[in-house]
């Protein structure tokens, strides 16, 4: 029994380079894990499961592929990504999947979550996730035709890098102390999560002894996965070169 985990490929049709170099890690993965879980992000943006995507077709039928194999796929939002539907999910044969998830990795009780929960510092972000997860707010985009949607799309991502150029350093990043919360409230030794793009393994201090708080990476320049067996859990660069 082995997980892969994957984050923040920011899958887009200008990138055919980085779905080359996910599908080229699945390749070089093939036999070494029997479950593989997104984390979030996987689009650089999602404006519904309607919406025409060369790179999410293909995305679609190698995960479709893969699940016919016996691999059990899940897929959780990230912020970029919310959006994406059951329709789509069954288009992969993937399982859509509420953060946070809990479960046994590498022999200990672990959590998966995308990661932008955790930067409670920013506050306006965390203001329009409240708006843009409610389901009325959802329903009543869906329900724009698609240039009306990728009209907002584009004005509020063009707010959102904007304001993320004013924002201090540390409010981009996970706020330690809600990290330390959600970890002694799902009693887990292990967090799993992407969003920050800082790839690294972070040691946390809990009441209940030592955690481990890992983060994968994006997939702009590299790649980054954690492999896991019910012993260890490793995090690991992937770079692009290795797909050409
Ligand atoms: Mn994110």
């Amino acid at each position: 029994m082995a997980q892969l985990f994957v984050s923040d490929l920011h899958l887009e049709d200008t990138r055919p380079d980085i779905t080359r170099a996910f599908f080229h890690l699945l390749d070089s993965l093939q036999g070494q894990f029997d479950t593989l879980y997104l984390l979030g992000d996987i689009f650089e943006v999602w404006l519904g499961d309607d919406t025409p995507s060369h790179c999410a077709d293909q995305l679609a039928d190698r995960l479709r592929a893969m699940a016919d194999t016996g691999i059990r796929v899940f897929l959780l939002h990230g912020n970029r990504d919310f959006l994406v539907g059951s329709h789509y999910a069954a288009r992969c044969g993937a399982q859509l999947v509420e953060e946070p998830v809990l479960l046994r990795v590498a022999g200990q009780n672990a959590l998966l979550m995308h990661g932008d929960v955790l930067c409670t510092q920013d506050t306006d972000y965390q203001a329009f996730r409240n708006m843009v997860r409610d389901p009325t707010w959802q329903q009543a985009f869906l329900a724009k035709s698609l240039d009306e949607r990728i009209a907002i799309g584009r004005h509020l991502r063009d707010k959102s890098q904007q304001s993320a150029k004013e924002k201090a350093d540390y409010i981009m990043d996970v706020t330690q102390a809600e990290v330390v919360a959600v970890m002694a409230q799902y009693q887990v030794n292990l967090l799993i999560h992407g969003h920050t793009h800082r790839p690294a393994t972070h040691s946390v201090q809990l009441n209940s002894g030592a955690g481990t708080r890992m983060v994968l990476g994006d997939w702009y320049q590299q790649g980054w996965y954690i492999l896991a067996d019910d012993h260890a859990a490793e995090l690991k660069p992937f770079p692009f070169t290795a797909a050409i």
